[in-house]
């Protein structure tokens, strides 16, 4: 019985696979009728497979494409969560437009419980933008996201929280592209309409030549409205943080016109907080560290954050703040290693 079920398991699969090598997202966004359509991306490098799921819904009426990613990190819950219900309760009656949807972007990450990486090769799916055609599987992963995802979005938006190990304050974000002031205004637009208490523009500083490493920082290169939400943290699924997501990204497809439905009255900041600036604070050594601060709370220059200690329980060195702010995210469990980000903290110019 378990080998029959595990027989028809491969064969769905294989069948779902060969759907995709004959459609690409694009011409499944050319088909005419209001649908909603699965469908998974195969991939192969050497003898590792994995595969990329993503669903297109498709309105009666013209509209934008809104794409919306979960899972770049597979042990970041809220946001996998999140798009779960999201699909569960987006008809397509209610969408102008088109949804283009990845409900898992790293599905071996999310399965193994691996955070940051991918197990089948080790890298970050988020530092490896624009990926490669023929690369390893995450460097493939990367590169399908970037031709038949971002390619084809007119609003790209990619759904992260904190790590297993990362505390974080909920924000919303975008690349303050100084040359392209038309798409990042309505980033900015979007990201207040999102009702997030925390909005956070990143500098831009890329040529066209150069690597953005980031999924949200490649769409931002390539002209196309791009923004990031980060909510939920520690390698946990809080309910508020899920509900967080979801009213966020419903108000952000009301503004864009992609959503004719009811959307969820919670979950709105009367003021919000904006950050144009962040300094990264660096782990100087290994070993173990310990603060009593958390994301959200406020730092000043000269405070001393935490402090290192090394196995044996001495005191190694301080942790000094360099600049007046907010901690946007932090490592939240005591290992540290030399030259991670230890705090993002936010403040204004
Ligand atoms: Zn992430």
């Amino acid at each position: 019985m378990i080998k029959l079920l595990s027989k028809i398991v491969m064969l769905s699969v294989f069948a779902s696979f060969s759907i995709v090598k004959s459609q690409s997202v694009k011409e499944v966004l050319k088909q005419n009728g209001t649908f909603r359509k699965d469908m998974t991306f195969a991939i192969k490098s050497d003898s590792k497979e994995t595969y990329l799921p993503v669903t297109i819904i498709k309105g009666k009426e013209k509209g934008p494409v809104f794409s919306i990613v979960a899972g770049i990190h597979g042990y970041e819950y809220p946001p996998i969560i999140a798009v779960q219900e999201l699909l569960k309760e987006i008809k397509p009656e209610n969408i102008k437009g088109s949804l283009v949807i990845i409900p898992i972007a790293n599905v071996e990450s999310f399965q193994k419980r691996t955070p940051f990486i991918n197990p089948l090769d080790g890298k970050n799916l988020n530092n490896i933008f624009p990926g490669l055609q023929n690369g390893s599987p995450t460097e493939q992963i990367a590169y399908l996201i970037t031709k038949e995802i971002i390619s084809n979005s007119d609003i790209f938006l990619d759904i992260h929280g904190g790590d297993a190990n990362e505390d974080l304050l909920p924000f919303v974000c975008f690349y303050n592209r100084e040359d392209n002031l038309e798409k990042t205004k309505l980033a900015l637009k979007l990201s207040e309409a999102s009702g997030m208490k925390n909005i956070v523009s990143y500098p831009y500083h890329l040529k066209p030549s150069d690597v953005s490493k980031y999924a949200f920082k490649e769409a931002t290169q390539k002209g196309i409205t791009a923004l990031s939400i980060e909510a939920g943290k520690l390698g946990t699924v809080q309910n508020e943080s899920v509900h967080l997501i979801k009213s966020s990204v419903y108000r952000m497809l009301k503004f864009s016109g992609n959503y004719t439905g009811k959307i969820p009255k919670t979950n709105v900041a009367e003021i919000q907080t904006f950050f144009n600036d962040q300094n990264y604070v660096r782990v100087p050594e290994n070993g173990i560290f310990y603060s009593t601060l958390k994301s959200g709370d406020s730092v000043k220059t000269n405070q001393i954050l935490g402090y290192i200690t090394d196995e044996f329980g001495n005191k190694k060195q301080d942790i000094v703040s360099e600049v007046n702010g907010t901690i946007l995210y932090k490592i939240g469990t005591p290992p540290v290693n030399k030259g991670e980000t230890l705090f993002c903290i936010g403040y204004t110019k």
